[in-house]
């Protein structure tokens, strides 16, 4: 089945009343009948719903349809992207390891990953996702993860995928795939060799700025990469707080059982019903949102190409765009998703563009069915160094703008009249 019919069907076949509509379970907890199915339940010999901090059905018809979306064999669904990638990250490591960040990347997975895990202890190297060349010597016996966007935000540039998966098979470390931008519909990571694909499902997945939420996917066969692995101790040894239990034991897919069994379980970032079923809304029309949302990005990056005050346009779709190559090679159709940047002189003059635009709103999000600008140096990458920034591109001129679903025509009028002439 395509991708666009597992989006409206998968995982439910309108059981019980035949509600049109997947229902809302809005509930915390489940009556077990018998103190034996709560034993079962408890000591995983049977599965099923326990308390919401652990699982939901609704939030569980939301996780099968993104992992069969991401052709993945399981997913877990948390409460915003940043508590995905913490979770994919602390599922691997611990203090007195390392783990391996893409240069390019959300300004808040970079404060995360480079500060914050520090705190506890895990530290991360940087390396430049484009063409993975300085990948292999970074990684050593306590590099615990790779980590990178598929197309990142706001470089929109596209990673050497199929190289970091070749480096990291090599060498037994998990990779960790961002898959925000892209989302499902235009790239699955983890048919290129990928173990693990993030998202926030607050953009694109929900489509109209509703809610926030993440998910983490596992790539089917990812147990045996951790089992036997002597990077990976925790899934091969008794879990102390889960009385003695062996994840390498389990036939189950044990990446997200783990996250969901001891770390949402114990730190909680539990995705609320609500929310898994306003994305379970989103995901119905993600398909052909996100193709709209390409062509019009595509028009309007050639417009601003071909405007005087314009230094710089970053969209993979544009054939003068150095990811050009790799955005046809990877993505659907070569659409490359309603993110774009572009350079103008100085802050001053992006300044301007921010204020003077009438349809496109000053706002700090992205995939909205409304078309968005930001100016990421004062706003979303604030908090990343002077140097950091620059080494991700990110320079004070450079404006990013999500481009909605609005007619193309007042998109570029708007810009228009925003750039002067
Ligand atoms: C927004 C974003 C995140 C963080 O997601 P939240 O749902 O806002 O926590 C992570 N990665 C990328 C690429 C994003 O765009």
């Amino acid at each position: 089945m395509t991708k666009q019919t597992l989006a409206l069907h998968y995982g439910y076949n309108q059981e019980g009343l035949g509600t049109m509509a997947v229902p809302l379970y809005q509930t915390t907890a489940y009556d077990f009948k018998t103190a034996q199915r709560a034993a079962n339940l408890f000591a995983l010999k049977e599965l099923g719903p326990i308390y919401t901090r652990l699982n939901n059905p609704t939030t569980e018809i939301f996780e099968n349809r993104i992992a069969a979306l991401e052709k993945g064999e399981a997913a877990l669904a948390v409460s915003s992207g940043q508590s995905s990638i913490f979770y994919a990250v602390a599922n691997l490591a611990e203090a007195g390891d390392n783990i391996i960040v893409a240069k390019k990347i959300y300004g808040g997975a970079t404060t995360l990953l480079t500060h914050t895990v520090k705190r506890f202890g895990i530290t991360a190297k940087l390396f430049d996702s484009d063409n993975a060349d300085d990948l292999e010597e970074l990684i050593d016996d306590n590099t615990k993860a790779i980590f990178f966007e598929s197309l990142s935000n706001p470089n929109i540039a596209v990673a050497n995928v199929e190289k970091i998966a070749k480096i990291a098979n090599k060498k037994g470390v998990v990779t960790i795939c961002d898959n925000t931008v892209a989302t499902p519909i235009l790239f699955n990571p983890l048919t290129k060799g990928i173990d693990v694909v993030v998202h926030s499902a607050s953009k694109y997945i929900t489509g109209q700025g509703l809610a926030i939420g993440g998910l983490i996917v596992e790539r089917s066969g990812l147990n045996e990469k951790l089992i036997k692995n002597e990077r990976y101790p925790h899934f091969n040894e008794p879990d102390e707080s889960y009385h003695g239990l062996v994840y390498a034991d389990l036939p189950f897919p044990i990446f997200t059982l783990r996250a969901r069994l001891s770390l949402l379980r114990d730190i909680g970032a539990a995705l609320a019903p609500f929310n898994s079923w306003l994305f379970i809304q989103g995901l119905e029309t993600l398909a052909i949102r996100i193709k709209q949302h390409s062509q019009s990005a595509l028009k309007v990056a050639k417009f601003l190409e071909s405007h005087p005050k314009v230094k710089k346009v970053n969209y993979p779709g544009l054939k003068s765009d150095p990811y050009y190559k790799k955005s046809q090679e990877y993505f659907k159709d070569g659409m490359c998703s309603g993110l774009l940047s572009f350079e103008v002189d100085d802050f001053d003059s992006a300044k301007e563009i921010l204020n003077s635009t009438k349809i496109f709103s000053v706002v700090v999000n992205i995939g909205d069915s409304k078309s968005i600008i930001t100016h990421p140096a004062s706003t979303t990458h604030m908090q990343v160094p002077q140097k950091e920034l620059l080494e991700s591109g990110i320079t004070l001129g450079l404006i990013r703008l999500s481009i909605g679903l609005e007619s193309t025509k007042d998109l570029i009028n708007d810009l228009k009249n925003a750039l002067g002439s």
